[in-house]
């Protein structure tokens, strides 16, 4: 003999059998559905204005970083031939290098930045934003990275810049 039992629905003061497949009754199942979407609507609400924030804290980086590296004064460098000793035009953009600002990609402003900001995965850990402004001028991208990470840090993201020398 067949005996099925259905059982009784989950939550802890019903006494009712369960609807279907559903861990509830046919009423619980309903509130638990609603309870379920207003959650998710909530999380997508509470996603929607985190990028918000982030979109506004790039927004800040990115104008601090232009104004480091528009009160940044590159060291004038002077090339000479070595073997000539003719000093040519000095280079008053300073050295050449590069720029980029390192933080965790797999965070959600990292997640964030990777699809909004062009970030991409570094070598090592992390991913970072190339600079790529400034021409090949190593002092001002590397002031706009510093300026750019510390707004980053205020805002509780771990960031910092990173720059070589060409
Ligand atoms: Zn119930």
């Amino acid at each position: 003999m067949i005996r099925t039992e259905i059982p009784e629905c989950k939550t802890s003061d019903c006494r009712d059998h369960v609807a279907g497949k559903s861990k509830y009754c046919k009423v619980h199942k309903k509130i638990a559905r609603e309870n379920w979407k207003r959650n998710v609507m909530e999380q997508e609400a509470e996603r929607a204005e985190r990028y918000e924030r982030f979109a506004r804290i790039a927004d800040e980086a990115y104008e601090a970083g232009l104004q480091a590296a528009k009160a940044c004064t590159p060291n004038v460098m002077i090339v000479t031939d070595p073997r000539t000793g003719h000093a040519y035009e000095p280079v008053t953009e300073g050295p050449c290098g590069f720029a980029e600002i390192r933080f965790a990609g797999n965070t959600s402003f990292g997640h964030w930045a990777k699809k909004n900001l062009g970030a991409r995965k570094a070598y090592g850990r992390g991913v970072y934003l190339w600079v790529s402004m400034f021409g090949q001028s190593h002092d001002r991208k590397a002031a706009y990275a510093r300026a750019y990470a510390q707004v980053l840090r205020n805002n509780d993201i771990d960031a910092w810049a990173s720059s070589r020398l060409d």
